[in-house]
């Protein structure tokens, strides 16, 4: 048995941790973001069955990482997957010139499901070992809400509050949260912005006696474990794709905010994956492709598109993705952000010259003509995060492989930029439809930090 693998920080050169609790710290001590030590081998692409069960893939890809006995694994992988409405999980489709990898079948139909379906069972597991529970407080804006409490409804020692601004997030988004009755889900409208709602959590949690005393915990995109999970269908795609087109190599195109999905990519690529480019797209919210054209990483204001859940700024998994392009050294990395939180940018022109990597934007113009297009010559609908993929990664320069897009939401979730597109109702999914008969609880809230406190109390004791 070759010994489990550490954890080290971005930000310092502390010794290394075990995945236990690096996963339920979210956030290294120093600030930085959890990095294994070295990475396993590449798994090989298994023969037969092929393909194998996306479960039996995970496992295979996961268990170096993660310092838990094989059947447990197992069984928090199978549970995580169980709920997805396509045995398949991740399916792969060719339309034309492109392979669709559709990450989309999990209960919220959106990408995010495939790692916070693994994460909550991950984390209640974790906490009964050690005879604690965990509290988890967010605020949404729409979309990682509804996928973080699907991830752990249900789940025993873990309770979730999520805030999100009353009648300004999406009739359909609002749906998906609310109607989610189990007792550990408390859905709060908030008589607010969803500003509002992120500035009362930050006053609770910096409260640190309250905290400690109720805690209260996050699920954020940081998590180590998030972007493991997502490591999975890099290589459960690649292998098909490979295979299907007795190419040598596969390129992937993918609609990027935080930085997590395509920085899993990135890791599967090292890990020894043929991936001859990683395209990362953006919206018109693009300090990633800006950084990549220019070796300047520097924020702006963040603008409202089509794409609503790439619409961020500061990248939270880019740090990742600069220590090892920083030579694995965690004072260039601390250097590097240290200097974007005072000036609000910094230069690293040498990380972003990387022959791996591509990176474009398409406006929200560009989407809607390339979700137009695309269904009229294959008769496939298109989401606008997805479409903003597909309209990158089809641009001439972005290499020669074979090309498989991420598609990162069902577009039922996007209903008004397909009938803007297209000019008709194409989009629909039953799940969503069958949404608006459901009971729901919410409970309204004003925008009121010692009334949330008062409620998280009474609601943990
Ligand atoms: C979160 C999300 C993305 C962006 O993924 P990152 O890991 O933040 O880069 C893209 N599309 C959809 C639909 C998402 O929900």
């Amino acid at each position: 048995m070759t010994p489990p693998i550490g954890y080290i920080s971005t930000r310092s050169r502390a010794a290394p941790r075990g995945f236990r609790e690096i996963v339920l710290e979210g956030l290294a001590p120093d600030g930085g973001l959890y990095l294994p030590e070295a990475l396993p081998p590449c798994p090989a692409p298994p023969a037969d069955p092929f393909p194998p069960a996306y479960a039996d893939l995970a496992l295979e890809v996961l268990r170096p990482f993660c310092d838990v006995a094989e059947p447990r694994l197992r069984e928090w992988i199978a549970a995580a997957y169980s709920t997805f409405r396509d045995s398949r999980v991740a399916p792969v489709v060719r339309r034309g010139d492109v392979w669709i990898l559709e990450l989309f079948h999990g209960p919220t139909l959106a990408f995010k499901d495939i790692a916070l379906q693994f994460l909550g069972r991950l984390f209640d597991a974790l906490l009964a070992e050690k005879g604690e529970t965990l509290n988890i407080v967010a605020a949404t804006s729409g979309d990682t809400g509804s996928a973080a409490i699907h991830g752990v409804r249900g789940c025993r020692n873990i309770r979730i509050f999520v805030l999100h601004p009353r009648g300004r997030v999406s009739p359909l988004q609002e749906r998906q949260m609310t109607s989610v009755l189990d007792p550990n889900v408390f859905n709060l409208a908030v008589d607010g912005t969803f500003d509002d709602c992120q500035r009362i959590i930050k006053t609770l949690f910096r409260d640190v006696a309250f905290k400690r005393e109720r805690r209260l915990g996050a699920v954020n995109s940081v998590n180590w474990a998030r972007v493991l999970a997502q490591m999975v269908y890099y290589f459960s795609a690649g292998w098909t794709v490979l295979r299907e087109t007795g190419a040598e190599r596969v390129r992937f195109a993918v609609p990027t905010g935080n930085f997590g999905d395509i920085f899993a990519g990135y890791l599967a690529a090292r890990m020894g994956l043929p991936v001859e480019r990683l395209i990362l797209a953006t919206n018109e919210n693009d300090i990633l492709a800006r950084f990549f054209a220019t070796g300047e990483y520097r924020a702006a204001e963040v603008v409202p598109t089509l794409s609503p859940s790439m619409d961020i700024q500061v990248a939270s998994n880019f740090e990742r993705y600069l220590y090892y392009r920083l030579g694995g050294d965690p004072d260039r990395v601390r250097d590097a952000m240290e200097t974007f939180d005072r000036e609000g940018r910094f230069f690293a022109p040498d990380a972003a010259r990387d022959p791996l990597m591509a990176a474009g934007r398409a406006d929200s113009e560009q989407t809607l003509a390339t979700i137009r297009t695309f269904w009229e010559r294959h008769g496939y609908v298109l989401d606008p995060h997805t479409a903003v993929g597909v309209a990158v990664g089809r641009r001439p320069g972005m290499g020669e492989a074979p090309l498989i897009c991420l598609a990162t939401a069902h577009p039922a979730k996007f209903p008004d930029a397909v009938r803007r597109a297209t000019g008709r109702d194409l989009a629909h999914h039953e799940i969503l439809d069958a949404l608006w008969n459901l009971p729901t609880r919410v409970e309204r809230m004003p925008a009121d930090v010692a009334r949330i406190r008062d409620y998280i109390a009474a609601h943990t004791a």
